[in-house]
């Protein structure tokens, strides 16, 4: 089943990546500006909190001044969700078990069914109705029991512009609820590890996770929650979706590990090289190697369109196999970045 979010579309062959917002979005210019720099970072669609009226002022600002569809997140009050509908929001993510009974979502799904736009229903393991905890203890059975619950409620009042989304702390939990929810459900699967940690913990968690669950088939759009900037949880989604198939990578870059060979910083060069290219549209895809030592680097880096390995003081710049130049080790970012250019 395929559900239209503004222009995109979630549940086609295209995993959009989607990230949300980490300040209040009364922050309206800082708002605006982050998305902006998302986006041309590759996140598809953007999730803003609405925790009170306030909020549904800023965000009806920043919906003026975006360009990907935005999500409003609504917890409790049904009437936020009304508002921010009204707004003009793409889409919004409730809770139904939170919004405060079958009356409240009957007047969510009214409006949404009046303004034509999809909704993401989001059970979180961190967060089940306690009737359903008694009755099934096990977190992944009433994960699934909340969520034919939920969806029931859809069903009664005649709405099926739904998105579905299963979130654990834990890796195995994740796969093993949403590959459950893949055979229960014919609606598209919103993925990821919730609470996974800082960038390297969360980046590990969500690479499994995420990945195994796009190897099988399973997930329609993805989310990896870290604990760092917005900006990490779009790169990091980019990898993993480029690492699985599902993304064809626009700017690849190769480095070795460094040894005891290295004669120059290449931690440093190619977090330079990969700062530089960060917003950069590219004409064709390339692959650019960074090697440590002229021993093995160009051989190892032979299917990179170029690159250079490092030597001592001078460092030999390659392109398409063959050496270039030699040029003084001071040099090498500035040769890299210059024939980086040629590819605009
Ligand atoms: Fe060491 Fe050279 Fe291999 Fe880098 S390319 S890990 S410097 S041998």
């Amino acid at each position: 089943m395929k559900i239209n979010i503004g222009k995109l579309t979630i549940g086609g062959d295209y995993i959009p990546i989607q990230s949300m917002i980490k300040n209040p979005v009364t922050e309206v210019d800082k708002t605006i500006q982050k998305i902006e720099r998302l986006a041309n970072i590759g996140c598809d669609i953007i999730r803003i909190t609405v925790p009170d009226e306030t909020a549904v002022s800023g965000l009806r600002e920043v919906l003026k001044n975006v360009t990907i569809p935005v999500v409003a997140d609504i917890h409790f009050d049904y009437k936020l969700a009304i508002m921010a509908i009204e707004a003009g929001v793409h889409k919004v993510r409730i809770n139904p078990g939170n919004i405060g009974g079958e009356e409240k979502v009957k007047k969510v799904i009214d409006c949404l069914k009046e303004h034509n736009i999809p909704v993401r229903i989001g059970i979180n393991g961190g967060s089940l109705p306690k009737h359903l905890k008694e009755k099934y203890v096990d977190n992944v059975k009433t994960m699934l029991e909340a969520a034919k619950e939920e969806v029931g409620y859809f069903d009664k009042y005649g709405y099926d512009k739904i998105v579905l989304s299963f979130k654990s702390s834990n890796v195995l939990e994740t796969i093993e609820i949403n590959t459950l929810a893949k055979k229960e459900f014919g609606f598209p699967l919103h993925i990821g590890v919730t609470e996974a940690g800082d960038k390297i913990d969360g980046t590990v968690k969500n690479s499994i996770g995420v990945g195994h669950l796009l190897l099988n088939n399973i997930g329609d759009t993805i989310r990896v929650s870290l604990t760092a900037p917005e900006e990490d949880e779009v790169l990091v989604g980019k990898k993993i979706l480029e690492s699985v198939g599902r993304r064809s990578p626009e700017l690849e870059i190769i480095s070795c590990p460094t040894c005891g060979r290295t004669e120059v910083n290449i931690e440093n060069l190619v977090s330079q090289v990969k700062q530089a290219t960060n917003f950069v549209k590219l004409k064709q895809r390339i692959k650019i190697a960074i090697m440590g030592c002229v021993v093995n680097g160009p051989g190892e880096a032979s299917s990179a369109n170029f690159g250079v390995a490092c030597g001592k003081d001078k460092s030999i710049i390659f392109k398409d196999g063959k050496n270039l130049k030699n040029v003084n080790n001071t040099q090498i970012l500035d040769e890299l970045l210059n024939i980086l250019k040629e590819y605009y």
